[in-house]
């Protein structure tokens, strides 16, 4: 008789169930066949069951954590054309994959370029290697956010509503400068870029750079001082570049297009040179 007919494996199975330990119920009886017919040590065998339920539960974790993140669909790095924005340096981004240096001290990134640029992508490229490296990550377009943000302060629970999303270590604000007027005048965007400041990681895109976004906030001042927190600890990038999507119709034409002119003035000055636009 078998080592494990000895057993009775109906209770072992409601064990493992109570013990919440599914892969080891699930892999349990081959391994235990082949440590019966390799004569492995009981030690061995029990090192292997552990070892393979806690791969399965880091599995499963980033599985849910991806789901969580709400990353657009199929952008990823290896399908990103690194040589279409020969102004970002690959290795930079993969090292920025990895999270450590940045996310720990919550630094920002930001993406600027016209549209068609590969700015979403790039972004959730990156979310997406975040959340397999381990991190929290949360993709929202800005004005979807500020719209929770603004319901949540209507209920009296902004700040319960930002507490939440701490857990994510970087929350990426897509098309930031697409905030209307309206949400603007709530100043929910600042009080998240001020909650998080130092402390938790932001990741923003946008088509129009800094001297623009006075539409963003109730007020110039505000503006310049959302700005000054976002680029005190920044990675920017400028991905100058015509749309990805035109320059591959037209290479597909008559060959490879050229880079369309975009200037992103600098930072601050350029803030402050717009405030008397509003
Ligand atoms: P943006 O957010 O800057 O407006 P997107 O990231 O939405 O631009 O890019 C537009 C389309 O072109 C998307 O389908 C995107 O996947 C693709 N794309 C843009 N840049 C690249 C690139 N460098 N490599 C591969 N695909 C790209
Ligand atoms: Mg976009």
């Amino acid at each position: 008789m078998s080592t494990t007919s000895m057993i009775d494996t109906q209770r072992l199975s409601l064990m493992l169930n109570e013990l919440r330990l599914p892969a080891i119920k699930h892999i349990w009886g081959d391994f235990a066949a082949r440590a019966d017919k390799e004569g492995w040590p009981a030690a061995r065998f029990l090192a292997a069951l552990a070892e393979h339920e806690m791969a399965e539960r880091d599995q499963r974790r980033m599985e849910r954590h991806l789901k969580d993140a709400h990353l657009p669909a199929g952008k990823t790095l290896d399908n990103f054309a690194f040589d279409a924005v020969p102004m970002i340096s690959k290795a930079q981004v993969i090292a920025m994959c990895a999270g450590d240096g940045w996310l720990e001290k919550g630094a920002n990134l930001i993406l600027f370029g016209p549209p068609g640029g590969g700015k979403t992508h790039l972004a959730s490229a990156i979310g997406l290697a975040l959340v397999e490296n381990g991190w929290r990550v949360l993709f929202t377009r800005t004005s979807d956010l500020v719209q929770r943000l603004q319901v949540a302060r209507r209920e009296l629970a902004l700040e319960s509503a930002l507490a939440k999303l701490d857990k994510y270590h970087l929350l990426v604000l897509d098309d930031f400068a697409y905030v209307s007027r309206d949400q603007a005048e709530t100043s929910a965007l600042f009080e998240l870029i001020s909650a998080r400041y130092e402390r938790r990681s932001l990741l923003i895109t946008a088509n129009q750079p800094f001297g623009e976004w006075n539409r963003v906030f109730p007020d110039p001042a505000m503006t310049l001082a959302a700005v000054d927190r976002l680029v005190h600890h920044a990675t920017i990038f400028e991905m100058n570049v015509e749309s990805y999507r035109r320059r591959t119709a037209e290479a597909r034409r008559s060959g490879p297009g050229r880079p369309a002119a975009f200037t992103t003035p600098k930072v601050l000055d350029a803030v402050r040179d717009n405030q008397d636009d509003r």
